[in-house]
């Protein structure tokens, strides 16, 4: 026998680790861990996903007349455990790139071997592994652009097919736990369908038409215009070749040059989730850290009641308090307005990003250690290609630019609903009579931004030793 241990990769096709484990001579067991160190860092929105994608490979794997196995406890118990009572000789996983990962993985493989028990991994979750695109000197990029261009240019591998059933061994697992039996409450926001099935629908479905309007309508949260795969990146329940070779049909499918480029600037994001995998792959420290230093330390501010009003989504800024609210109801929200609560958290609020990342980290379906850590420094101003710290995005204009008719505001903050437009993005000017008369019931703006703007200049230049 030779086991496949599943991660993040909840799929059977499109699988490279489960893909080399059918190649071999062995029949495949199939083994998921809930690993109580992994699952410690999770939230019931993600575990619902999870458990849902489980459940779905599982189904795959008994119409093939074999099974999934789910054991439970620490990894670098079970996995020798379950390895050596299938009489194994060999556990093949997909690499993972966080820190936290890499440490689990490194104990299992210790594990194996004191067992006698060899172990593979395989690169699976990136078109190019880190340490493949790299600059003349360093390990990674730390500017997305130049990566880009040899990232698109480099010849990308096609999708491999789903074992045979033949290629899987008969076994049969246990009951997958539910949410409660793990210690999860239900969640509060509704958990997106996380398995192939709904990727592959996703897919097809962006691929059939808004994949060419993406590069026009990716900034408007209104729009509905990104193809809200994250979940399904974040668990693998898509393969990146298999998703990537679907753009790449689109683009065949293309009747004018602007829909060619649309897919380009769609494959340029895929490209950001690579990016943050190789930055963080070489800098596991930076979940923590900041990943560029300034010379003093940023006198980050700590103020429980702000930080509360921003998780509440209560801050009066009509784009900001869509966005959390978005967030609390969907486990997921828009990467403009992603941008724009994380650069008011640090920015206007001068609250540290770590906060942020936490908040984000327990609420969103698609967390993701390496964009989100991305994301957050991006804003912070101290990340690889960050936002540079004078240019503090002012959220009056982003909601006028990005949500014109405030379409995204009213739909997630039902206390504006009948406020116009104007008065949406003007909120912060208008007299508090007014505002009371419009939405007694929605809050004024907890800080002016003007202020803050200058306050957060200030402390940047503090903290580059400039004041
Ligand atoms: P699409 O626009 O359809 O993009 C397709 C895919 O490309 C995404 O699913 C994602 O895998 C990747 N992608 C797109 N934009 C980015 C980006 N800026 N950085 C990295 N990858 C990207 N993304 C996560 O997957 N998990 C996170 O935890 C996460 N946290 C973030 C936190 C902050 C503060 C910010 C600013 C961004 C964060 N992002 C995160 C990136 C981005 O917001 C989401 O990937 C995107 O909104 C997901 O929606 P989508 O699938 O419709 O994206």
């Amino acid at each position: 026998m030779i086991v496949h241990w599943h991660r993040r990769d909840l799929r059977p096709s499109d699988n490279r680790g489960l893909a080399r484990a059918a190649a071999s001579d062995e029949s495949v067991v199939s083994l998921f861990v809930l690993d109580p160190t992994v699952l410690e860092h999770a939230s019931p929105v993600r575990v619902a996903c999870l458990l849902e994608a489980l459940d779905a490979l599982r189904e795959w794997y008994r119409d093939q007349g074999s099974d999934l196995v789910v054991g439970r406890g620490e990894a670098s118990r079970v996995v020798p455990e379950r390895a050596a009572a299938y009489d194994a000789d060999t556990v093949v996983w997909n690499a993972d790139y966080s820190g936290l990962a890499r440490d689990r993985d490194r104990a299992v493989r210790d594990a194996l071997e004191d067992d006698g028990i060899e172990s593979e991994s395989v690169h699976d979750a990136v078109h190019h592994e880190p340490g493949s695109i790299t600059p003349n000197q360093g390990e990674h990029y730390s500017v997305f652009s130049y990566f880009w261009k040899k990232w698109r240019d480099r010849d990308k591998r096609a999708p491999v097919e789903e074992p045979a059933a033949t290629d899987l061994a008969a076994v049969s697992g246990e009951p997958i736990p539910t949410l409660a039996d793990l210690g999860f409450d239900e969640p509060e926001a509704t958990p997106p369908t996380v398995t192939t099935a709904a990727a592959r629908e996703r897919v097809a479905d962006f691929c059939s038409g808004p994949i060419y309007r993406y590069a026009d309508q990716r900034e408007y949260p209104a729009a509905g215009g990104t193809s809200r795969l994250s979940p399904h990146l974040k668990w693998g329940t898509i393969g990146p070749r298999e998703l990537y070779a679907a753009t790449e049909r689109a683009t065949a499918r293309a009747e004018s040059e602007d829909a060619r480029e649309s897919v380009r600037s769609f494959q340029r994001q895929l490209a950001w989730r690579e990016f943050y995998a190789h930055v963080l792959r070489y800098n596991p420290e930076t979940v923590a850290e900041n990943f560029s230093g300034y010379e003093n330390e940023i006198e980050w501010r700590d103020d429980p009641d702000e930080l509360a009003a921003w998780q509440a989504g209560e801050t009066g800024y009509p784009i900001v308090d869509a966005g959390m609210r978005q967030l609390h109801a969907e486990g997921w929200m828009h990467n403009r307005v992603r941008m724009l609560v994380a650069a008011f958290l640090t920015k206007d609020l001068l609250v540290d990003w770590r906060a942020g990342y936490d908040w984000f980290r327990r609420k969103l379906a698609d967390h993701d250690t390496a964009n989100d850590v991305g994301g957050w420094q991006w804003a912070a101003s101290t990340g690889t290609d960050a936002q540079p710290y004078f240019r503090v995005f002012n959220p009056m204009k982003q909601g006028r630019e990005y949500d014109p008719d405030a379409e995204y505001v009213r739909e997630y903050v039902p206390e504006l609903a009948d406020a116009s437009a104007d008065d949406i993005h003007g909120w912060h000017d208008l007299e508090q009579a007014e505002r009371e008369r419009i939405a007694a019931d929605y809050p004024a703006p907890i800080v002016d931004h003007a202020d803050r703007r200058e306050r957060a200049i200030d402390t940047f230049e503090r903290a580059r030793g400039e004041a």
